[in-house]
């Protein structure tokens, strides 16, 4: 049974993550949400799953469970970070997903959620980005990807992030689905 580990983005109380005051929603909520339902999806799915939100992703705050170290310990087969994008011009909108290189297990993995993101949400394709500095990124020994759902900056992404939040939750399980059945 495959083992998959999720991360929401960001802590709520902690860390909001980006905000759209006019709808009045944070990063670190809708992520924490969608994230519960892609869980939910993959159990049934048949996979076990870790979920862990958490203001410490690889030892910088000690008062929080680490990120990375749980997911290296457990230890899980894919690892996936749930994000909102955000840009200072409103109308950077669309999909992207970030890996450690190309040419890897992580590529394959964000090429299969990204595919399922923008096929069923109608997102425009941002495509497969590297990230090697990213600390989820540098820090995991799985196949790992840290997903850009939509922009919450852009008021027609955001308003998906808000009501389509099954969707995008539907589409990043089928991708690592995708990923682990191919
Ligand atoms: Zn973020």
């Amino acid at each position: 049974m495959a083992k998959v580990f999720l991360n929401p983005g960001h802590c709520p109380d902690v860390d909001s993550g980006a905000v759209n005051y006019s709808y009045g929603v944070t990063e670190a909520a809708i992520v924490k949400e969608v994230g519960d339902m892609v869980a939910d999806y993959l159990r049934k799915a048949g996979c076990e799953v870790e979920l862990l939100q958490s203001d410490n992703l690889a030892g910088e705050n000690p008062n929080y469970p680490n990120v990375c170290a749980s997911a290296n310990n457990w230890p899980a087969d894919v690892f996936v970070s749930l994000h909102c994008n955000a840009a200072a011009s409103e109308q950077a909108n669309g999909t992207e997903c970030f890996v450690f290189s190309h040419w890897s297990k992580s590529d394959r993995l964000a090429a299969c959620i990204q595919s399922q993101i923008v096929h069923s949400l109608g997102t425009s394709d941002r495509g497969v980005k590297v990230g090697p500095r990213l600390i989820v990124l540098r820090n995991t020994t799985m196949p790992a990807v840290l997903v850009e759902l939509a922009f919450i900056s852009n008021d027609a992404d955001c308003e998906k992030l808000i009501d389509q939040k099954r969707d995008f939750a539907a589409a990043v399980a089928r991708g690592v689905t995708d990923f682990l059945t191919e």
